[in-house]
Parts: C-alpha cells; structure tokens; sequence
C-alpha cells in the first residue's frame, strides 16, 4: 500500500530475528535502513510517525534472551517516544500473548488475560503488557495519539528458516524430509493469520483508517485450528512426512482465537482474505523456491 504523502522513512532494525534479503530489494529513495537497537538509536532527527514493531516474537528466542526481549519493547518505546514529534502518532504491536493461556474464548480486547509474570513467556508478555501501560498511561495523562495492536500468530513467506514458530518449523521439516515435530498431543489450537492478511489491517488500523476508537485492537484470522491438523496438512502437502510427538514447551497456551467484533467496526472493509489452506500452502512453496535458489 503506496503512502505517496511521506517523505521519508527510517528503518530501524538491529537484524537480531530478522533478515536483511527480506528489505534488500527496496529500491524507493525515500528509504533509509539503520541497523541498530531501537532502544539505543541515535538520532537528532524528529518524526510525525513512529512504529515500534521491534521485538523477537518466537517463543526459543525471546526466551533463550529475555532481558534483550524486555529491552527491545519496554525501553524502545521510551527511546521512541522522545523521537516523536508533538502532536505525532506512535503505534505499536503489542502481543495477542498479552492474554495469556486464556480462559474465555474467543478473546475480546476487554479480556484481561491469565499471564505468569514469573513465568518462561514473561519477557514477552510483560514487556508487552508492561510497554501498552506506558503507551496507554501516556495516552491517558498526556493525550499522546497511539494505536496498538494485537496481532494473532502471523505466519507466511520471508519468515527466517531456523524461526522455531509452528508453521514455518512444519514446511522446513517436510521440505527437508524431517519428521514434523508436534509438541504435546497437538490438541492446542492457534488462529492462524496469513502475512498479507494481517499487514493489511496494520496499515488500515495504523495510517489509514479514521477512527475515534483508542484502545488495543485484535488482529488475526479467527479460524482457530489445532496444531495437530496444521502439522497433518503440511504432511499431507508434501506426501506424507512423518509426525512425531515432542514434549511441549513450557506454559504452552492451550487456545488462542481473537473476537474481531471491534476490528470489523474499526476497519469495515477489512477481513482475512487467504484461508489456512492456501496461505500454508503458499508459504511451503515459498520455502521450496528458497531451497531451490539456495541450493542451485
Ligand atoms: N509447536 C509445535 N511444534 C513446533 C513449533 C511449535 O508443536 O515445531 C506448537 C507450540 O508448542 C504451540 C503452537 O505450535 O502450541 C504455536 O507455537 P508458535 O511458536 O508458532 O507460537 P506461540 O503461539 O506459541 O507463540
């Protein structure tokens, strides 16, 4: 989605999950990549908008480093916050992990969540919680303009191979004729949002809708499916690789599904366009092309 009213855009990514060939093909003048840490970025510019979407989002890494977690989200905001211009929009994605192993379902934005902070998730969902505080408390004694989000499992293409999140573990697995590791019985279930589908009400909720609304808004496809079918499909696609049963992660939420009541009020025109099927689908192919260029 073009936005031909800005004029510049910084990129600020110390590259610590992600990948440089994922922006390396951008050729738009008006981009500017900086590697570095969010919350150490120096600066004298000002901005009219800042994004914060740094953070790990994969349960191995952000529990294998979570002070380095806690310090991406929490003072990344604060270091963000002092880039912004009076009167400047900061939006944020925050963490459907926010609600933890939740006890209603599906999960309104009202929910308040069942989260362990002394828990193996807390880097995450604390500093997520902790982070939408701040914005929040912001927002309530300052009248900062701020948009968080919620967003459900995103999964899809650019997704880095050795990631550790469910379906991008199933298609590298059955591609390279691994087993497809299923952690617990696979009867947890998870909702799970294609890429496309979800960067789409990013940017609505973000910049291009107009709405009064100013809470935490869930993203995500509310098509909840357990992660047992997920790892059968993969197989399926693939010829039957076999599955085999790993113990599970610890405090592994047993559901996930977001209630998008307010989403579709917020964003009438938008909805999850690719199904489950197609979108796991598009991203095995995706992985094999990679493997093929890699390999050729
Ligand atoms: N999972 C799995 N095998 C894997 C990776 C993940 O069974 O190789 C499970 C994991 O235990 C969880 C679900 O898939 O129940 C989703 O995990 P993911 O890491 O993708 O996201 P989470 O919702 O846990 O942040």
């Amino acid at each position: 989605m073009l936005r031909n009213d800005v004029q510049k855009l910084v990129v600020v990514d110390n590259l610590w999950t992600g990948l440089f060939e994922n922006i390396s093909h951008i050729r738009d003048p008006r981009f500017h990549f900086v590697k570095s840490d969010v919350e150490t970025l120096q600066t004298s510019e000002k901005f009219d908008e800042i994004y914060h979407l740094a953070s790990p989002a994969s349960p191995p890494w952000y529990m294998k480093e979570p002070k380095r977690t806690i310090s991406a989200n929490l003072l990344g905001a604060f270091r963000l916050l002092d880039l912004l211009k009076k009167g400047g929009r900061f939006g944020y994605t925050s963490s459907s992990e926010i609600y933890g192993d939740p006890l209603v379902s599906p999960q309104p934005e009202s929910y308040k969540g069942q989260v362990d902070c002394t828990g193996p998730r807390s880097s995450y969902d604390e500093s997520k919680r902790c982070t939408e505080a701040l914005l929040f408390e912001m927002q309530r004694t300052k009248g900062l303009n701020v948009k968080v989000i919620r967003p459900f499992n995103i999964y899809g293409p650019r997704t880095r191979p050795d990631d550790g999140r469910a379906v991008s573990n199933f298609v590298t697995q059955a591609l390279s004729g691994r087993p497809i590791t299923v952690f617990g019985d696979g009867k947890q279930s998870r909702s799970w949002g294609y890429v496309d589908d979800i960067v789409d009400g990013f940017a609505r909720y973000f910049w291009i809708n107009e709405t009064d609304y100013k809470g935490p808004l869930n993203i995500g496809n509310d098509r909840e499916i357990t992660v047992l079918e997920v790892a059968k499909y993969v197989s399926k696609l693939v010829g039957g690789v076999p599955i085999v049963f790993e113990p599970s992660p610890p405090q592994d939420p047993t559901n996930r599904r977001p209630d998008l009541t307010r989403a579709y009020a917020v964003m009438p025109e938008w909805s999850c366009k690719v199904s489950y099927e197609q979108g796991v689908a598009m991203t095995l192919d995706w992985f094999r092309e990679k493997i093929k260029a890699g390999a050729a």
